[in-house]
């Protein structure tokens, strides 16, 4: 029987681009002879016309599955009900704007049949990105791998082909938290990695403001890592230790020479220093307990109104 491949992509108001993204996927996938393919299209509550455009392309074709959530999860929700959905033997996670080319699929298959586990595309420029994004990734993950066990490969997006134990192993961790990038890593396997070069979006905008990576990187070092936490520890007692010389060499001074009053400022400097490097802590504490909290409640990552198969 030939081998299932599961090709899943998630739409967030991806709009027109998806008829020339799902033109590519079919032209690549009529080359892979030999290979049972299976396509999952998840809208990720759309607000524009995407969903009507998924339904109207994949209709009367059997290969097809778009899985409609109830609302917008944000692309880690939705790559992860790509997942729970995808029956392949190897499953390949893409981008819908086509920045994850498409035509590096065939390539990935062949690592995978020579016995590659996990194949990873790896972008060799970000040309395609501003100056401001490649610096600021490249920090992310600088500090991000400095602190964590686990190593997330630079320049690696969630693009990548994976052998289905790589999924089942993913599917195992149970938290709410999903920072696929680091899940991904996490789980390990025999990996091979292919580069390319990152194209520009070929249509729409890109749906990760700054702000929005902001809290993506902060979702990646708190998931990973505890260091943040423990720091504090080491810069109090580092505090301390200069705050007790400082007391000893004025007690001295004091007993040698007397009183002299004037201060003022290093005693504003102090409390205004220390206080805030306390609301720093505390806010560090903050964000572990939020996302304690986030996972406590259990609520499941996403919720799907509808799934289409064959898309009947
Ligand atoms: N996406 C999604 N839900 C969201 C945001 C984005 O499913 O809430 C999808 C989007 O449609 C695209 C992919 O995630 O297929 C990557 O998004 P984008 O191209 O905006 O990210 P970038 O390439 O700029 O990092
Ligand atoms: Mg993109």
């Amino acid at each position: 029987m030939d081998r299932r491949l599961s090709i899943i992509t998630p739409f967030f108001n991806e709009g027109r681009g998806v008829e020339i993204f799902s033109r590519e996927i079919d032209r690549i996938v009529d080359d892979l002879a030999g290979y049972d393919v299976e396509i999952v299209w998840i809208d990720d509550g759309s607000t524009d016309d995407t969903l009507s455009h998924l339904l109207a392309i994949s209709a009367g074709k059997p290969r097809h599955t778009v899985v409609e959530l109830s609302t917008n999860f944000g692309k880690e929700a939705a790559l992860t009900a790509g997942l729970d959905v995808a029956s392949g033997d190897a499953v390949i996670p893409i981008d819908a704007d086509l920045q994850d080319p498409p035509d590096l699929i065939p390539a990935m298959v062949a690592a995978w049949e020579a016995g590659a586990e996990v194949v990873l595309a790896k972008r060799s420029s970000r040309a395609s990105d501003s100056a401001v994004k490649r610096k600021t990734a490249q920090w992310f993950y600088r500090v991000h791998n400095q602190l964590s066990r686990t190593k997330i490969p630079e320049n690696v997006g969630d693009f990548r082909l994976m052998d289905r134990t790589v999924v089942d192993a993913v599917k195992r961790l149970p938290e709410r938290q999903r920072f696929m990038k680091g899940l991904f890593a996490w789980v390990g396997y025999r990996t091979v990695t292919i580069e390319y070069v990152r194209p520009p979006r070929h249509a729409g905008k890109t749906k990760f403001s700054g702000w929005k990576l902001w809290n993506l990187a902060l979702e990646g070092l708190t998931g990973f890592s505890t260091a943040p936490l423990r720091v504090w520890t080491y810069i109090g007692l580092l505090g301390a230790a200069v705050a007790m010389c400082f007391a000893l060499y004025i007690l001295v001074r004091t007993l040698l020479f007397g009183i002299d009053t004037p201060g003022y400022a290093s005693l504003l400097i102090a409390i205004v220093l220390f206080g805030s490097l306390q609301l720093v802590s505390i806010g560090i504490i903050g964000e572990y307990v939020g996302r304690i909290y986030t996972e406590t409640k259990q609520r499941p990552n996403y919720l799907v109104r509808r799934i289409h198969r064959g898309a009947a």
